[in-house]
């Protein structure tokens, strides 16, 4: 049989939106410094060998620096990513709050974070010590730099070092003077943020607190990869249920037809009883429908077993009103 019924059938079901990626939210243009140049990626020192005072507007103009282009495609795949796992934005639950205490601990600091790196900004997952502050800009020098870094990122007097002397932070209301954070690495590579401790007085750090700040944003990125991987099997699922709910629709629109067909046919020949049974045995059902092949044979069936003969063999309804054959060989 070249053709189901049920393909002319379910092509009349309008199919269901499925989930695509999110959309994008909006980028701010031109405030996707990629700073890694200007501050030296991956600096770990506590004196840092970047000498040149950087330059918020030069770093956002690519001036005075190679490979602009490409920090920039870069910087797009990163951000791609972070819209990816659809973390940005989503409510405060609570889930890194154990994260940034045992930060807090650790180092001793009255700030702590979890913050995902945007285009123009660091949003808060978790943020202790910062009066509910939910977000802050994304300037080179801190987050936004050590989540491009390669290890640890320290800063321990944020008021001398080149790389931070002009941050909103060291230079406005909070203080900050030190900052110590680790990238957020997925499994895949992607760099999604920073797990960050912030203090208003200069700092020293240990091998060991900068050990245990990786091993927390490994923690952190662990879970997210977990988190994206249950939303991908949540909406598989439901994409799943989608698909058969549309086929038990069509399923039921086509037996509706044939109801309908039925109840049209009023042939004197009509039998009591289906005579489309299984393995010889006699059906029950009251025939509703008459089914005929190429060859002329014809029977009279109920609807299960007319509808299941439909989808198997080559045969057809054979109605007067609508044409019988004719109708169903031209059907689309
Ligand atoms: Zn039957």
């Amino acid at each position: 049989m070249s053709a189901s019924p049920l393909a002319s059938a379910s092509a009349d079901v309008p199919r269901a939106a499925v989930d695509g990626a999110p959309a994008p939210a909006a980028s701010v243009p031109g405030a996707t410094a990629t700073p890694e140049t200007a501050t030296g990626k991956g600096a770990v020192s506590e004196t840092p060998d970047v000498v040149e005072t950087p330059d918020v507007a030069g770093a956002r103009d690519g001036i005075g620096r190679g490979g602009a282009d490409e920090s920039r495609g870069e910087d797009d795949a990163r951000l791609a990513a972070v819209r990816r796992y659809e973390i940005l934005d989503t409510p405060v639950d609570g889930t890194f709050d154990e994260i940034v205490r045992l930060a807090m601990v650790v180092f001793d600091t009255p700030i702590a974070t979890v913050g995902i790196v945007d285009a123009d900004r660091v949003w808060f997952a978790a943020a202790e010590g910062l009066d509910g502050v939910t977000q802050v800009g994304a300037e080179p020098g801190l987050c936004a730099s050590a989540v491009l870094a390669d290890g640890p990122y320290v800063v321990t007097d944020a008021s001398t070092d080149p790389r931070t002397l002009d941050h909103p932070l060291v230079r406005g209301e909070l203080g900050l003077r030190f900052y110590a954070a680790a990238p957020i690495v997925t499994a895949g590579g992607h760099r999604l943020g920073t797990v960050s401790v912030i203090d208003r007085r200069p700092r020293e750090v240990t091998d060991t607190q900068t050990a245990v700040l990786t091993r927390l944003a490994a923690l952190v990125a662990h879970h997210l990869d977990l988190r994206l991987a249950n939303l991908h099997a949540v909406r598989a699922e439901r994409r799943l249920r989608e698909e058969a709910d549309e086929r038990a629709e069509a399923s039921a629109a086509l037996a509706v037809r044939l109801r309908e067909v039925a109840a049209v046919e009023r042939a004197a020949d009509r039998p009591a009883l289906c005579q489309l049974g299984t393995a010889g045995q006699q059906c029950t059902q009251p025939a509703e429908l008459k089914i005929a092949d190429g060859w002329g044979d014809s029977a009279w069936g109920c609807t299960a077993h007319a509808e299941e003969a439909l989808f198997v063999a080559a045969v057809f309804i054979a109605n007067k009103e609508l044409g019988g054959l004719s109708v169903y060989l031209n059907r689309r």
